[in-house]
C-alpha cells in the first residue's frame, strides 16, 4: 500500500495516488448565468443558489493561499459566468499578490467584458478566454439564446485594446448546429492572433440532449480545416500542463486548439481540480463525490486542518472520467454548478 505523502511532515508538491501533481485549480465563482446555452442549461428554470452559500472573496483567498503552500500555481477562475459576480477584479486583486501563485485567468462569456476588462486587466488578471460559439449572430442567438453576440464582441476589443495577448476563444461544435463553421473559425485563426480551441461537448448540461453522434471529435474537425483551408496544420508542441493539442497553420498569425475531453481524454495528465462557488472540493469535472471546503472554512478549521482536508481528496483523485464506458454516471451537478 502506497503511503499518501502528506502524512510525513514535507509535501511541497500536491499529487494523487497515480503520481499525478495537481498545480491547477479551476474556482467557480458563481452557478448563476445570463446566457442559456444550449448545451449548458436550459432556457427556463434554473435555480441558483442562494448568495449566502457562496464563499466570500475572502473565503476564496483563503482557501487558494492554501491550495498555493501545497503546491498549486495557476488558477482559473469561471462559474456559471464569472463577471456576474459584482466586483470580481476586488477577488484578483485579492488573489495576485498571493505567493505562489503565477497565473491568474478566466473563463467568460464575454458579455460584461466590454465595462470590466480594464478594472480585471489593473487587478492582475493577464489571461482571458471567451467562448464563442458561432460567428454567425443568427447561430449565436440559437446557441445561447440570447442576442447578445455584438456585445460578446465589443468585450473582445475591448480585451484586444489592453494588449492582451494571445486571445483565446473556446468554441463547442454540435454536429448539425453550428458544425458549419470549422471553416469560419478557422480564417478567424489565420487572420487575426486569435486562438480558437474546439472543446469537445460533453455530457454535463442540464437538457444537453447529448449523444455520443453530436459530438464533433478533434479529428473530424481537424480534418475539415485541412480540407477547406487546402493547408496543413502544423503541430505545436504541447506544453507540459495544458490539456489542447495546439496547432498553427504556415500563414496565419493565430492557433487552432483541440481539447477532445470525449474522444481522447487527457485524464492520465490531469493536473486539476476545482472548487465549486459553494466551496466543494472536486477533484474531476465527473467526480460523483465532492469535499465540504465551505464547511471546514465556516466551522473554524485550522489552516492545517483545511489542508489536511485537501491533501486527502487530491490523493484519492479518480484515475480519469468514463465517458463513453457503460458505467459512466453523470454527476449531480451541471457543468455550470461545478465550475467549467
Ligand atoms: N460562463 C463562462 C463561459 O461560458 O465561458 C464560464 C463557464 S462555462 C461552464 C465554461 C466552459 O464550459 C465554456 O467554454 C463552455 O463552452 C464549456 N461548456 C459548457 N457546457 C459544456 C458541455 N456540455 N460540453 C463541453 N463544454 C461545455
Ligand atoms: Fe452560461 Fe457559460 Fe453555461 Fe453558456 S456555457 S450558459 S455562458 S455558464
Amino acid at each position: 500500500m502506497i503511503t499518501p505523502p502528506h502524512h510525513t511532515t514535507a509535501a511541497p508538491v500536491l499529487s494523487d495516488s497515480f503520481g499525478r501533481v495537481i498545480n491547477n485549480l479551476r474556482i467557480s465563482v458563481t452557478d448563476r448565468c445570463n446566457f442559456r446555452c444550449r448545451y449548458c442549461m436550459p432556457e427556463e428554470g434554473m435555480v441558483w443558489m442562494e448568495k449566502s452559500e457562496l464563499l466570500s472573496f475572502e473565503e476564496i483567498t483563503r482557501v487558494t493561499r492554501l491550495f498555493a503552500e501545497l503546491g498549486v500555481t495557476r488558477i482559473r477562475l469561471t462559474g456559471g459566468e464569472p463577471l456576474m459576480r459584482k466586483d470580481l477584479h476586488l477577488l484578483v486583486e485579492k488573489l495576485s499578490p498571493l505567493p505562489g501563485i503565477r497565473d491568474i485567468a478566466m473563463t467568460t462569456n464575454g458579455f460584461f467584458l466590454a465595462e470590466q476588462a480594464r478594472l480585471l486587466y489593473k487587478a492582475g488578471l493577464r489571461r482571458i478566454n471567451v467562448s464563442l460559439d458561432s460567428l454567425d449572430p443568427v447561430k449565436f442567438n440559437l446557441m445561447t439564446r440570447r442576442d447578445y453576440y455584438g456585445k460578446v464582441w465589443e468585450g473582445l476589443h475591448a480585451v484586444e485594446a489592453l494588449g492582451i495577448r494571445p486571445i483565446k476563444l473556446n468554441a463547442v461544435l454540435i454536429r448539425g448546429v453550428n458544425d458549419d463553421e470549422i471553416g469560419a473559425f478557422a480564417y478567424l485563426a489565420r487572420t487575426k492572433p486569435y486562438i480558437i480551441r474546439f472543446i469537445e461537448f460533453m455530457p454535463i448540461g442540464l437538457g444537453d440532449g447529448w449523444t455520443n453522434e453530436k459530438v464533433m471529435t478533434s479529428k473530424e474537425i481537424l480534418e475539415t480545416i485541412e480540407h477547406e483551408t487546402g493547408k496543413k496544420l502544423v503541430p505545436v508542441e504541447r506544453r507540459g500542463d495544458q490539456p489542447a493539442d495546439r496547432f498553427t497553420f504556415e500563414d496565419g498569425l493565430g492557433e487552432i486548439g483541440f481539447i477532445s475531453s470525449v474522444s481522447e481524454p487527457f485524464c492520465d495528465q490531469c493536473n486539476r481540480v476545482r472548487i465549486t462557488s459553494d466551496g466543494k472540493l472536486r477533484t474531476c469535472l465527473f467526480s460523483l463525490g465532492e469535499t465540504d471546503l465551505k464547511q471546514l472554512v465556516r466551522g473554524g478549521a485550522t489552516d492545517g486542518e483545511i489542508k489536511l482536508a485537501i491533501k486527502d481528496a487530491v490523493w484519492k483523485k479518480e484515475p480519469g472520467h468514463l465517458i463513453n464506458q457503460p458505467s459512466f454516471t453523470r454527476p449531480e451537478r451541471t457543468m455550470s454548478q461545478i465550475g467549467g
